[in-house]
């Protein structure tokens, strides 16, 4: 991760990771939504035991998200864990740490710290608030005892739920560390607007190339995250996956009921999985251009549409002919 590889989609398990059906069948849905690293809870010995059964049926890298217990790192380890989040600093003693970082090395198997501006430590929530500035030390402070072990394969998020600070947090901290960063913006709500926030921090700092994995937080199916992920890196242009739908917002020269028309176009994509443009334009004024520039794509007129494929006018058709001469030429594409 991170360098010249591809920003990956994360997302984490909302089921009990003691339940390994339940479990197990989300993750294999998420695969096939697009997400590329999972991430499940590890509260207790049970989940962390759960691990290498739910390792064997899955095809991502499963992290294990551990908060404080050393013994569960140790066990999720054990069971295969590809990656555990833990913060060094929270596992307490200096021998706790060693165990997990050994375990870890001889494994190879990197530590993500992460970071969340709603749990600081008390010292530094005194001397910073709760700043940027103050989730950036905390960080620090975890790289030092990990470093002071001679570790080095390690990732950091550092999380908040307001968009500015998200911003400023990860800007400072990639100006401070050499690390992959794992970029979020954490407790970001609903789907709208959680998708909203996501897409302006994660893609201002992808933009600025800032970032090395995301993961969309959404008080929604994780489902939701992975489609919300992958369209951040698409309209940035970072990664390609399935089609890509270009349509105009519609104004009073439409002369087709454009809404519908483009509604029934994206289900007819969710089945495609090659990454091909498709255009629905409502007029002849910007219609035929962007049309010309996609695969595939339509430009409205008077109840008829005007089908293009790689550029050229191929015929035009009645407004109910659109769909299955779009799909014809989309056909010709993905064959
Ligand atoms: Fe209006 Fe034509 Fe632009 Fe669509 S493409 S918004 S119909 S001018």
């Amino acid at each position: 991760m991170g360098g010249t590889n591809p920003v990956y989609v994360q997302s984490m398990c909302n089921t009990d990771t003691r339940d390994v059906k339940a479990t197990v069948r989300q993750i294999l849905s998420l695969e096939k939504e697009g997400c590329e690293i999972i991430r499940v809870a590890v509260p207790d010995m049970a989940a962390a035991k759960a691990i290498g059964k739910i390792k064997r049926q899955i095809h991502i890298p499963l992290v294990a998200d551990i908060h404080f217990d050393y013994l569960l790192a140790l066990e999720a380890i054990r069971q295969g864990i590809d990656k555990v989040r833990i913060n060094p600093g929270n596992i307490g003693s200096e021998e706790k740490v060693k165990a997990v970082v050994e375990a870890c090395r001889k494994k190879k198997i990197p530590i993500r710290i992460g970071v969340n501006v709603g749990s600081l430590e008390k010292d530094l929530l005194a001397k910073y608030g709760s700043t940027p500035k103050a989730a950036v030390e905390s960080c620090l402070r975890h790289v030092r005892i990990l470093k002071k072990l001679n570790f080095k394969d390690i990732l950091i998020s550092i999380k908040f739920s307001d968009v500015k600070l998200m911003l400023e947090g990860y800007r400072m901290l990639s100006k401070k560390v050499n690390y992959p960063l794992h970029l979020g913006v954490t407790h970001a709500g609903t789907t709208f607007m959680g998708s909203i926030k996501n897409a302006i921090g994660i893609g201002t700092l992808l933009e600025e190339g800032i970032g090395a994995t995301l993961r969309v937080s959404l008080t929604a199916d994780p489902l939701e995250e992975v489609r919300v992920g992958w369209a951040i890196l698409k309209a940035l242009g970072l990664r390609k996956r399935g089609p890509e739908l270009i349509s105009c917002p519609t104004c009073g020269r439409t002369e087709i009921d454009l809404i519908n028309l483009t509604k029934k176009v994206e289900k007819v994509l969710e089945k495609i999985d090659k990454p091909i443009k498709v255009a629905v334009m409502g007029c002849v004024v910007n219609g035929p251009g962007e049309a010309r520039e996609a695969d595939v794509g339509v430009a409205g007129g008077k109840g008829m549409g005007a089908i293009f494929a790689k550029g050229k006018v191929v015929k035009s058709v009645s407004e109910k002919e659109i769909i299955p001469a779009l799909l014809k030429e989309i056909r010709k594409i993905v064959k």
